[in-house]
């Protein structure tokens, strides 16, 4: 791993602080059931908000993003390419070698008092989960969310962790002072699916369980409806299912979003679509074609399937309560939406 070379003479020691932004790595292992296997790498960060690059279409220009790596462990995760920035396998090592920004609250919150900080909204999630299981030890969410609600400032979280109930009160005291938006990654509802593509994760009925205790309370929830997976979870029944599960929990909006496969993400999932469903690999070749997404017919079709049955369920289709970032996002389409900045160590992706 590229930070054993941090020793102080080390010859790599200055330009590998500088691409970790890391003063210090202390590696744990905890003996737990719920973390055994997984190896935690705290560092302390230099920094913790991050600027999209600019040649990105995201619709949010801010980041925090408090770790890398995340034991959710989708076999799709887009952001499995970024562990390889860090030397670190984009396999199982991203599933299970986790780093920790351990002083990222006093980080935001230094940035959020500083002269030169305007205000602007911040995006958490957008590279990977911010309410994974490691956040039950590190609890480094509570001391970023009363950071933003000291500032009034605006922010957007998504996540497939019901850990983000734990920080409800948190996240209503900010929602009284500013915007605030939660989305919850639900692609689909099949739970035979679920166990082998998202084995880490909490069962989809589970998140949609956070919206509905989410908007119960007031806090805007949409679901982002991602990914939705050819030929695993694009069938008519299926799309409707998980739209009416969607609608039954009161989620504000529902934006769906086809799989894509950018290197990293694309070897793990083949291997896993080879092992599972064999019969696919060759469609998936044939889809996969022309690079990291699906065909636009492809995604157009989904997309105004999934509206049409929000459309029929009640949820849009004026997605009131979506957050405003996210409603921009969905202004500008499939690309818009899934569009991803130049790769490198602030490289978003979307749950
Ligand atoms: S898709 Fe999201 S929840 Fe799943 S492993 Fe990646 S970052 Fe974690």
């Amino acid at each position: 791993m590229r930070w054993e070379n941090l020793s102080p003479d080390s010859a790599h020691s200055r330009a590998d602080a500088a691409l970790f932004g890391a003063e210090a790595v202390v590696t744990r292992t905890f003996d737990t059931p719920e973390f055994r296997g997984i190896t935690f790498h705290e560092i302390w960060a230099r920094s913790i908000v991050n600027r999209v690059p600019g040649a990105s279409r995201m619709p949010f220009e801010w980041t925090v993003n408090p770790y890398r790596g995340c034991t959710h462990a989708c076999v799709y995760c887009f952001a499995r390419k970024t562990h390889s920035y860090l030397d670190l396998d984009t396999g199982l090592g991203f599933d299970s070698q986790i780093v920790v920004k351990v002083n990222a609250p006093e980080l935001l919150r230094r940035r959020l008092a500083s002269r030169s900080w305007q205000g602007e909204h911040i995006a958490m999630g957008t590279n990977v989960d911010c309410y994974q299981r490691a956040e039950g030890r590190y609890r480094l969410m509570p001391g970023i969310l009363g950071a933003l609600r000291d500032h009034a400032n605006p922010f957007s979280i998504l996540t497939k962790g019901t850990l983000i109930l734990r920080d409800l009160p948190l996240l209503r005291q900010a929602a009284e002072v500013t915007d605030v938006g939660v989305s919850v990654s639900v692609g689909f509802t099949d739970a035979t699916l679920w166990r082998t593509v998202e084995p880490g994760t909490p069962a989809p009925e589970r998140r949609l369980d956070v919206v509905r205790a989410l908007t119960g309370q007031g806090i805007d929830c949409g679901v982002l409806m991602a990914p939705v997976i050819p030929f695993l979870s694009d069938r008519p029944d299926q799309l409707r299912a998980t739209v009416r599960a969607v609608a039954g929990a009161g989620a504000t909006s529902v934006t769906p979003l086809v799989l894509h496969l950018r290197p990293g993400a694309r070897e793990w999932f083949t291997s896993w679509l080879a092992r599972h469903h064999p019969h696919l690999v060759a469609r998936y070749e044939q889809l996969y074609a022309e690079g990291a997404y699906a065909p636009k017919w492809y995604q157009r079709r989904i997309t105004r399937q999934v509206h049409e049955l929000a459309e029929e369920y009640g949820i849009g289709p004026t997605r009131t309560g979506m957050p405003r970032r996210l409603r921009q996002a969905e202004a500008t389409g499939p690309a818009g939406a899934t569009g991803h900045p130049a790769d490198g160590p602030t490289q978003l992706t979307l749950l």
